[in-house]
This record gives C-alpha cells, sequence and structure tokens, in this order.
C-alpha cells in the first residue's frame, strides 16, 4: 500500500502519558510524529525517532 507522507512534527512526550511512544520502524524512544495519506481519505499517524524521520522528507 502506498503512502504518502503529509506531515512531519515534532513529539514530546507530556507529564502525563502513562505510556511512552515508541517509533514504529526500529522501537527507539519516538521525537517525530508523522501523518500519513494511506488513499481513500485516510490519514494514518505513526511515531518515529529522530534517525528514521531522516529516511522519510515530504514530498516536494
Ligand atoms: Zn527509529
Amino acid at each position: 500500500m502506498a503512502k504518502c507522507l503529509i506531515s512531519l512534527k515534532p513529539f514530546v512526550h507530556s507529564p502525563e502519558d502513562k505510556k511512552l511512544k515508541y517509533c514504529s520502524t526500529c522501537g527507539n524512544l519516538a521525537t517525530l510524529e508523522a501523518s500519513f495519506d494511506v488513499g481513500d481519505g485516510v490519514t494514518m499517524v505513526e511515531k518515529y525517532c529522530d534517525v528514521c524521520s531522516k529516511k522519510m522528507k515530504p514530498h516536494r
């Protein structure tokens, strides 16, 4: 399934967060939140770390 990166924004854990969020690619602590358009008007949000986010730049 083709997915298109819409936005990439910094993700900060709030002190109230009981569960930490982890990178969906490598499992490190997430620092960024990426939104993807996966088609049919559906948006999917995934968390990524710094390293993995650099591998996915928004399409220009
Ligand atoms: Zn990662």
